[in-house]
């Protein structure tokens, strides 16, 4: 039997159209809309483009926006002093700062210095810290938006067996603290398997809940998914493909062909995590506002 495909691209519009609602009945009880400002630093155009792409949709849900350059040459200082002016602004709901920030630029002290309510990628020390604890303030938006879509479909991790492939402090660490809390839509017994793990396929079959974020082609192959497992697959890899225009194509971390005629359900690339990281920015930021406004 072919495996449900865990849709990301409608997941993400459904989260986008229930926090634009929310922005409307926000800012109708007399609170300013939400705003999202976005730190630059340099001209890196890959940079541009996704903070570009992270105003427009927060525009979309009825947020504002905006987005303070900085040249390539602005020293630590500098950059710092831009983060604490927004901090203490009571205009500004989420702060972000865009990695990578120029070589040189001490970008974990940048990072750490965003006050975990403002914080909408939920990556500082802080806000990790608090999900250690079991008492998150921001959510980072990939796992939360892993969490999302296997909720949304279904798939409530609560009791299951989820093995994730990946530690970093990006992905593999917090999707892992996140679905292991005592909470709704959580619960789960996570074990986490790295490039230290003796024997992956024997760690993965066990998985109920499989989630990949290896970062590597092909690193879950069909033979090592459990018959019936739920497969999301966060890589996002440009491998060559010389038949396309552009020479190169998206694909996860999972054999995908193979994978889904063993899984029950599994998320395709593109189309599955990918548009949920900016789904969950806007909530997050959301969120922050609604911190600030004592609403939340
Ligand atoms: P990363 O920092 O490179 O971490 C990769 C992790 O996978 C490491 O912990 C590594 O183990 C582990 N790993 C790599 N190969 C492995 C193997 N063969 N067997 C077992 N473990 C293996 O990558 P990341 O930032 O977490 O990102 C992972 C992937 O997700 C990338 O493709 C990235 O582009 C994608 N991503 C997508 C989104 C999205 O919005 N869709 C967001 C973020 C990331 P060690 O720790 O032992 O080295």
């Amino acid at each position: 039997m072919t495996a449900q495909i865990i849709d990301g691209t409608a997941i993400a519009a459904a989260v986008r159209a229930e926090v634009a609602e929310r922005v409307a009945s926000f800012v109708a009880s007399g609170h300013r809309a939400p705003h999202l400002s976005v730190v630059l630093v340099g001209d890196d155009p890959a940079s541009h483009t996704y903070v570009g792409m992270k105003g427009e949709a927060a525009v979309e849900v009825g947020m504002t926006s905006d987005t303070l350059l900085m040249p390539a040459t602005a020293t630590f200082e500098e950059i710092m002093a831009t983060v604490a002016r927004l901090n203490a602004d009571p205009n500004v709901s989420g702060i972000l700062v865009q990695s990578p920030l120029p070589s040189g630029i001490d970008e974990p002290a940048v990072m750490s210095s965003i006050r975990v309510e403002k914080d909408v990628d939920g990556l500082t020390p802080a806000s990790l810290g608090r999900l250690v604890q079991g008492e998150p303030v921001m959510v980072p938006c990939t796992p939360a938006g892993v969490q999302q879509m296997l909720v949304r479909s279904g798939f409530d991790p609560a009791g299951k067996n989820v093995v994730v492939v990946g530690r970093s402090m990006l992905v593999g660490k917090p999707v892992a603290l996140l679905l292991g809390l005592r909470a709704a839509g959580a619960n789960a017994t996570v074990t986490i398997a790295h490039t230290g793990t003796r024997d992956l396929a024997a760690v993965t079959r066990e998985a109920e809940i499989l989630i990949v974020a290896a970062g590597r082609p092909n690193t879950v192959t069909a033979d090592m998914i459990r018959p019936g497992a739920v497969v999301i697959d966060v890589g996002t890899n440009r491998v060559e493909a010389p038949e396309r225009k552009s020479g190169f194509k998206l694909t996860g971390d999972v054999e995908f062909e193979a994978a889904k005629e063993v899984a029950s359900a599994i998320s395709p690339v593109p189309g599955g995590v990918g548009p949920m990281t900016i789904a969950m920015l806007l909530s997050n930021t959301l969120k922050a506002a609604e911190i600030q406004a004592g609403t939340a």
